[in-house]
């Protein structure tokens, strides 16, 4: 990872960032911010805690930005198994520690949990311990987590959080099936 540029440490705040509701458009903002924070060269981690593996675009995009961009998803070829709870919440730590391994280690200024908000909602993780690692986290770093259905204490412990509001949706309304560049 390249050396940090110096930034004023009166002015640096990491925020706690949210992006839920039902509309299109909470993962690709957090890529959205993952690809302006590369630009001003800042080091991000993405753990993307959803069925993997990563979609084409991502992917492709985010192997020219691996100077500053490092990214993993849970468990590639892994599904939810609605089955078997256990194994899910073997997955969801197993992804959450090495998450917190790097949100701790220093060499990051933005960590982005893809979907975490649907982990914890399917309890797949537990809240209190995702918010405890929220508090204790390092005070520069901006933290992003994804993904519908946020609960309101992690929403209440937030900086910034914005809700997509599903107006229209292309599926919904006619059908029409996933576009590349807009889907994957
Ligand atoms: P994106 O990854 O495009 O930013 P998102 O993270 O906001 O979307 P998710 O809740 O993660 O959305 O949904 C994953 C996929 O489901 C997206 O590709 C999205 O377009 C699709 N999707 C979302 N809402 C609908 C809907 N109402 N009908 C059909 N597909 C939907
Ligand atoms: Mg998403």
């Amino acid at each position: 990872m390249p050396k940090q540029p110096p930034t004023d440490p009166k002015k640096r705040k990491g925020l706690i960032i949210v992006n839920t509701g039902d509309g299109k458009g909470k993962s690709t903002a957090s890529f959205g911010l993952a690809l302006r924070a590369a630009g001003n060269k800042m080091n991000v981690f993405i753990m993307q805690f959803m069925k993997g593996p990563w979609k084409a675009g991502e992917r492709k995009a985010l192997q020219e930005l691996a100077n500053y961009v490092e990214y993993e998803a849970m468990g590639d070829g892994f599904t939810w198994d609605t089955e078997n709870t256990e194994q899910d919440k073997k997955t969801a730590r197993a992804a959450f520690e090495i998450a917190k391994e790097k949100l701790m280690s220093g060499k990051y200024q933005m960590i982005i949990l893809d979907e975490i908000n649907y982990v914890l909602d399917y309890k797949f993780f537990p809240l209190d311990e995702f918010l405890e690692t929220l508090r204790n986290k390092p005070k520069d770093v901006h933290v992003v987590c994804s993904g519908r259905n946020a609960n309101e204490k992690l929403i209440e412990m937030a900086d910034l959080v914005t809700e997509m509001r599903l107006i229209k949706h292309p599926f919904e309304e006619q059908g029409i099936p996933a576009q590349k560049g807009i889907e994957f």
